[in-house]
């Protein structure tokens, strides 16, 4: 059997990253470089299209940045020439895994070539598609995404600007988007902000991606955020900017700085690196949740800032108790289902002579499921901790994400349907504790989370902050169906 990322299942997964360079010749190197340093944000499928000033080249596959991309395959980018160009990382949001699902999606429209980059996800997509198909329109994808390529193709307005803006005006969730057309590039955010997009600059190249470091490998600079709202239009190296929505207040993923983004990256809304904004969560962790341990371990790779923010600011060493394996593929051949259950060992392994006889404190970044949690609390015991205990740096993960984050559906989410007590129990650890929701806001800087939160919260907190049209749609066909049966019983 050959199964993909099998030791990461218990972690939400950021489906995407965008990137998109113009004004410059070989525009796609560019993007490719860019694409692998936002890998993180998505593994399954790669994709980049350029545009040459009179035709648009379109490669796209499954895997890697670095196998589609690779020097090996010198030919992929040789057939991608251009002064511009946009690329996608991905890992499956909606949409089966396949390669027609695999982005940037291209469609010829009345105006010529449309490319079309999205990290996110809309939220009334499958009401919209219903819509559309009803009235003829044909897809050939099955993810959200196609969605706003024939609102656009379908739109009165007379220019391809318009009618893209009079798309999204009909779209609700999130989007960071990147396009190509015959036009320029066209960059823009959803009005809440919700997933990121960066603006930065290589000379007079114009560069856009999901994260700062997007930005650094590439020699560029970080000129600023793509707004909220914002919509950016770059002919050649020039930019206009566009705000087609009423303004509102902004609400980015709050996770992105608790674990999707790389911590090298810039935290742009504390105004700090991830990597100091995870450790003031830590610090932030140990204020809230003080215990006497021996050392502060951190759970690798994610859990390794905040511990280290747990450990200063409670004085307790911090060592690495843990190893990760850096070697394990994105696949990963498992002949039995007992390799698998012990797959977090292949993963992890304790480093027994830092852990036996301590009383440690084990640090992770959330807990999802709670599977790989109970693992390597057992695992620290089997190494000869006396005592574990665990200090989550996100509050309690309680409701799944819409807005292009993978999330088990509520009943698999552990703090959905156990009390703090029974999640005690259920991973084996001594004492369990989270941050609380203030003390994560706190640790960005504010003063707490308030009457109206800065940030998207909404798997700690259950508020949305756009409708949730798809969903609803779909509870209501769920009751439907449940009427239909206790009828048929009767
Ligand atoms: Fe981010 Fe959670 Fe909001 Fe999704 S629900 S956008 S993961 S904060």
């Amino acid at each position: 059997m050959l199964t993909t990322n099998p030791f990461d299942d218990d972690k939400l997964r950021e489906e995407c990253g965008i990137f998109g360079a113009s004004g410059v010749e070989g525009a796609a190197a560019l993007v490719a470089l860019g694409l692998h340093a936002l890998q993180h944000r998505g593994q399954e499928a790669a994709g980049i299209t350029s545009f040459d000033g009179t035709l648009f080249h379109t490669h796209r596959a499954m895997g890697l940045v670095g196998e589609t991309f690779s020097q090996q395959n010198e030919d992929a980018i040789r057939a991608l020439p251009g002064k511009a160009a946009c690329g996608h990382v991905r890992y499956a949001t909606t949409g089966e895994t396949a390669l027609r699902n695999v982005q940037p999606l291209f469609a010829e429209l009345s105006e010529g070539g449309f490319a079309i980059a999205h990290n996110g996800n809309i939220s009334n997509a499958m009401r919209l598609r219903q819509e559309l198909v009803r009235t003829g329109s044909i897809f050939q994808s099955t993810s959200d995404t196609e969605t706003i390529i024939h609102l656009t193709a379908r739109s009165n307005y007379d220019q391809l600007l318009y009618k893209f803006i009079d798309a999204l005006k009909r779209v609700e969730g999130a989007y960071s988007l990147i396009c190509l057309t015959r036009e320029g590039m066209i960059a823009c955010r959803d009005p809440l902000g919700i997933r990121p997009l960066v603006l930065g600059k290589r000379g007079d190249t114009v560069i856009v991606a999901s994260e700062t470091v997007g930005l650094d490998v590439v020699g560029a600079e970080f000129v600023r955020e793509i707004e909220p709202g914002e919509l950016i239009v770059v002919k050649g190296t020039e930019i206009e900017s566009h705000r087609p929505f009423p303004p509102r207040a902004p609400r980015p993923c709050i996770f992105e700085y608790v674990y999707f983004s790389r911590p090298d990256s810039k935290a742009v809304s504390a105004g700090r690196s991830v990597y100091a904004v995870r450790k003031a969560i830590g610090a932030q962790l140990a204020k809230e949740t003080p215990i006497d341990a021996d050392i502060v371990i951190p759970v690798p790779d994610s859990g390794t800032p905040a511990a280290i923010g747990y450990a200063q600011e409670s004085g307790i060493p911090f060592e690495l108790g843990i190893i990760r394996s850096h070697y394990m593929g994105r696949t990963f051949i498992q002949p039995t289902d007992e390799i698998r259950h012990e797959g977090v060992r292949l993963k992890h392994n304790a480093n027994r002579d830092v852990v036996a006889g301590k009383r440690i404190v084990l640090i992770d970044d959330s807990i999802v499921r709670g599977t790989t949690s109970h693992k390597i609390v057992q695992m620290m015991r089997d190494a000869g901790a006396t005592e574990v205990h665990m200090r989550i740096a996100s509050p309690p993960t309680k409701n799944p994400c819409f807005y292009g984050v993978d999330t088990p559906e509520k009943a698999k989410l552990l703090a959905a349907n156990k009390s703090l007590e029974q999640m005690t129990d259920h991973i084996k650890a001594d004492s369990l504790a989270f941050i609380s929701m203030d003390g994560l806001y706190k640790a960005l800087g504010e003063a707490g989370r308030g009457e109206q939160p800065s940030h998207c919260d909404a798997c700690f907190s259950g508020e949305y902050p756009t409708p949730l049209t798809d969903q609803r749609d779909r509870e209501n066909v769920d009751q439907f169906a449940l009427i239909e049966e206790t009828e048929a019983a009767e």
